[in-house]
């Protein structure tokens, strides 16, 4: 009896596995069009300097749109995508769309202006990737150095010979190297001082706790001022409430990003903010 319950329990289980993999299945069979049939776009989210409130950048964040879904979480079909070769073309995809945005805010008068986009681990297995890479920044017209490309930690150490040498020759061409997410993974210092990183974003985990524990609020400024040692201007994500951006500030931290700011928005939105006048005026901090 107890056999028969269990088998039974056994065919639900695979059913249920069944359909979570058919569904799967679909959904990476639907990104595979994704680009060519316009399902995607980009929402940005501005990055602000904490000493005066001006708007440095901004991070590009992709965002699909599913016909019949509606809106996808990036959690929900990045994974998918970094499974293939599909995330090299999403993520060359976001940075010719934001460097095409960019182009436009720059003729707009907004010449100091940047933007950061995210580069997943798998782009550095194509060997072709600065090439690429310089040829979207040339077509667009727009200045390396107004570039800065986000790699998470992790995505180092998958290939960190190779992967540091490509950064080296990104970083040549006047592109900036941001690492992403600092704190959650290997974080050593050590290792960081080896990289051709300009910035360091430290993990909204820490931000989101600087106020409520010690532990947090020690690391966080601990990273600032270490970073600072390295050279590195340093990025606090996911700021949400004014005690945590006051903290950073106190601490020295360079910029900063998230809702208390902005959410991220569309590069529409970003036309009409920068026509507002809040980049030169900055915002009451
Ligand atoms: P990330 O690079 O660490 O980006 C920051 C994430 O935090 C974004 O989530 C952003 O919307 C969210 N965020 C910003 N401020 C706040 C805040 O105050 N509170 C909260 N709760 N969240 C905040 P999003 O857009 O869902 O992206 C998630 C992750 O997906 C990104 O984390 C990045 O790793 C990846 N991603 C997004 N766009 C791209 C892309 O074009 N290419 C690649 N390779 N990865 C991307
Ligand atoms: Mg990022
Ligand atoms: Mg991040
Ligand atoms: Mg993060």
């Amino acid at each position: 009896r107890a056999k028969a319950a269990g088998g039974t329990r056994y065919m639900i289980f695979d059913d249920v596995m069944h359909q979570q993999s058919m569904e799967i299945l679909r959904l990476e069979a639907d990104l595979r069009h994704a680009i060519s049939r316009h399902e995607l776009h980009i929402s940005y989210q501005p990055i602000i300097r904490l000493d005066n409130g001006a708007i440095q950048g901004f991070e590009a964040l992709v965002r699909w749109q599913h016909p019949e879904r509606g809106e996808v979480k990036p959690r929900d079909f990045l994974p998918l995508a970094e499974e293939t070769e599909l995330i090299q073309q999403i993520d060359m995809w976001v940075l010719r769309s934001a460097c095409a945005d960019l182009r436009h805010w720059h003729e707009a008068g907004h010449t100091t202006l940047g933007i950061s986009v995210n580069l997943s681990a798998r782009n550095f297995q194509n060997m072709r990737l600065v090439e690429q890479i310089q040829a979207i920044i040339l077509e667009a017209g727009v200045p390396a150095k107004s570039i800065q490309l986000e790699i998470t930690e992790r995505a180092i150490m998958t290939d960190t010979e190779r992967t540091i040498s490509t950064l080296e020759q990104l970083s040549d061409l006047g592109i900036h190297i941001a690492i992403d997410d600092f704190g959650t993974n290997y974080s050593s210092l050590a290792f960081l001082k080896r990289l051709p990183a300009n910035s360091v974003k430290i993990d909204r985990s820490f931000v989101n706790d600087i106020s409520t524990s010690i532990d947090a609020a020690t690391l966080t400024s601990a990273i600032i001022a270490m970073g600072h040692v390295l050279g590195l201007k340093i990025i606090a994500e996911g700021v949400e409430q004014s005690e945590q951006q006051e903290f950073l500030s106190n601490h020295g931290c360079d910029l900063a990003q998230g809702n208390l700011f902005s959410l991220p928005i569309r590069a529409n939105q970003v036309t009409n903010l920068l026509a507002s006048g809040w980049q030169s005026e900055s915002v009451a901090l």
